[in-house]
């Protein structure tokens, strides 16, 4: 089943995911949905709280990259209880989006190589080092468990160059080919 997205504004793309349990309800079906949501959006990451829940869950499928990295061509993952081990290199920039964020990209700087412990969808416990694009869209999902957004990495001046078009976003006022869920207005008083 596809999920709505939610858009940015709303409190939840801003709370730290919680950890969770092996017997959390419907995990293979909430996984197989985050699939279905992502790839009907043509993302290739999306997290838990973007369809609304505060937990530590992401998935990744990079293979639309693989004309770029090779390596990538079946690189589906789904990632629970993620931790951040070690990052290693030189920062680099690259472009960015989210599909919290439609139409907006930005150049965001990032450690190349990462170390990450996480557990699988059968449970399994991994700690593996990635690079590249892997690594990349692993740091951005990562990111929405803890809370943060790209746009939370931009300098104040492209920050604000780019604030009334987030505004815009919050209100809802964006043209997407996925559903959304926008931040309830705020109640006027009369
Ligand atoms: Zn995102």
């Amino acid at each position: 089943m596809k999920l709505p997205i939610i858009s940015y504004g709303d409190p939840i793309l801003k709370r730290k995911g919680e950890t969770i349990e092996k017997d959390y309800p419907d995990l293979p079906q909430l996984v197989a949905d985050m699939f279905e949501t992502m790839y009907a959006a043509h993302g290739v990451g999306l997290a838990a709280p973007q369809i609304g829940r505060s937990i530590r869950l992401f998935v990744i499928d990079a293979s639309p990259y693989e004309e770029d990295e090779p390596g990538l061509a079946n690189f589906k993952k789904v990632f629970i209880n993620a931790e951040l081990v070690d990052e290693e290199g030189e920062k680099w920039l690259f472009n960015e989006g989210c599909l919290s964020i439609p139409d907006i990209r930005e150049d965001v700087s990032r450690y190349p190589i990462i170390h990450v412990r996480y557990r699988d969808e059968h449970w399994v416990e991994h700690e593996d080092k990635f690079d590249g694009l892997a690594a990349r869209i692993i740091q951005h999902e990562y990111d929405h468990i803890e809370g943060k957004l790209f746009t939370d990495k931009l300098s104040p001046l492209r920050k604000a160059m780019i604030k009334s078009k987030l505004d815009s976003i919050s209100r809802g006022q964006v043209d997407v080919d996925y559903k959304m869920k926008f931040p309830a207005s705020k109640k006027r008083k009369r």
